[in-house]
């Protein structure tokens, strides 16, 4: 057996398909973000200006943020040093878990090392705790959703994105006694639309399924306190478990859910993802308590946030560029070829310094390949301009049709 050539061959096709994965080296400069450093390709590192992150609200630089983690680490040290239930459950985890329960109106939380980890461990139990259970899956959901429904190992229905007509075809379908599951996103991040959560809940109370919802693209950023598009709708009460990160908008990194207190100790009993797993250290835990409990209060990052994203969609669409229509914060614009999306990535960062990184096939469907702009609070009108005078120049020199 030849391992060296499987790998080398599996490498290979992704090069063929021009969709082999190429980090970008950077820093980010302390308080001044989206300003950076990026060390690819030059003697020494060159400045900036970062499009893509998802640290939408910059609270990754909010010096109360900064202040409470460099507190934690002095008082605590650096690591938790065990799992939850061996040693790891400080006191920064139980103050999270309550802040997070109360910014969804539920009665218990859980945090987990991330996002990911979330809802790979929740949806997992779920299937396996609830006997003949069918999970009904909108067909764009993350990754991370499709690998907990898998390991759930129990039945699953696909339905297509957002279509809640065709929910209820695949609900009215199964049999009324089985255990049902709604597994959706509030904001899909790659097409940026929003889900009809209230339709799924609507659909869901009759069919009598529990909802899992997604907010890891909502959390801190709608709602008049960050709970989401749930809390924005005024739906948080009828959606079972709502699943969010601290990695994105609260700046910091893990991941929860929030639900009843019976279905989060069940989770927190069951779910190897959960218990075999060191707890996120308290540096972490106490940054991340610092941005909740700062987005619960201050609404001035999220009017910032949203008044941005309208700007830089505006002058996109007045500069003729194919911006994807959107409701959301996310500005996504369509290129359709893998080669050319890289290609335009490399050269607005090697020669103007403006950093947005390529989504390709399998993060969305090949020919939708795309460039996906996250503008923040702090990208200016003028970096705006400046971004889309470059766009435009891009796009002409690798000849790509600019809309109508
Ligand atoms: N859910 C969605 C919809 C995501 O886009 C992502 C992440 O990138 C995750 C979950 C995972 O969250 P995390 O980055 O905290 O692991």
């Amino acid at each position: 057996m030849d391992y060296h050539a499987i790998f080398a061959g599996a490498i290979d096709r992704l090069h063929g398909e021009g969709r082999y994965r190429v980090f970008i080296d950077i820093l980010r400069n302390r308080g001044a973000y989206p300003n950076a450093r990026c060390f690819a390709g030059h003697n020494g590192p060159k400045p900036i200006i970062v499009w893509c992150s998802n640290d939408y609200l910059a609270m990754g630089q909010h010096p109360a943020v900064i202040a409470a983690m460099e507190e934690a680490l002095h008082d605590v040290g650096a690591g938790s040093g065990g799992t939850r239930n061996i040693g790891g459950n400080t006191h920064y985890h139980v103050a999270l878990e309550a802040e997070l329960a109360d910014l969804h109106g539920k009665e218990a939380s859980l945090l987990f090392t991330s996002g990911y980890v979330a809802n790979e461990a929740t949806l997992a139990t779920l299937g396996r705790l609830l006997p003949g259970a069918i999970v009904f899956s909108d067909s764009l959901n993350h990754a991370s959703m499709i690998a907990g429904i898998r390991h759930a190992g129990c039945e699953k229905r696909i339905f297509r994105h957002n279509d809640v007509a065709h929910l209820e075809a695949l609900l009215a379908e199964a049999p009324a006694e089985a255990p049902k599951v709604i597994a959706f996103e509030s904001v899909y991040s790659m097409d940026a639309d929003i889900a009809p959560i209230a339709a799924i809940c609507d659909l869901a109370e009759r069919y009598n399924a529990l909802t899992y919802l997604d907010e890891v693209h909502a959390v801190g950023m709608y709602g008049a306190r960050g709970g989401g598009v749930a809390e924005r709708d005024g739906v948080a009460h009828r959606v079972s478990i709502i699943e969010g990160t601290l990695g994105k908008a609260f700046g910091v990194m893990g991941g929860y859910i929030a639900a009843s207190r019976a279905i989060v100790d069940c989770i927190r009993s069951y779910a190897p993802g959960f218990i075999f797993t060191t707890s996120l250290a308290p540096v972490l835990v106490a940054g991340a308590l610092a941005s909740v409990r700062h987005l619960k209060v201050s609404s001035a990052e999220r009017e910032a946030l949203h008044q941005s994203a309208a700007r830089l969609r505006q002058r996109m669409i007045a500069a003729g560029l194919p911006v994807m229509p959107a409701e959301s914060h996310i500005v996504p614009l369509m290129v359709g070829c893998p080669v050319k999306a890289k290609r335009m990535s490399d050269i607005l960062l090697a020669e103007y310094g403006f950093y947005v990184q390529p989504i390709n096939y399998p993060t969305v469907p090949r020919g939708t390949e795309r460039l996906r702009f996250t503008p923040g609070p702090a990208h200016t009108e003028a970096m705006m301009d400046d971004l889309v005078r470059a766009l435009v120049e891009v796009s002409d020199r690798l000849m790509l049709p600019l809309a109508a």
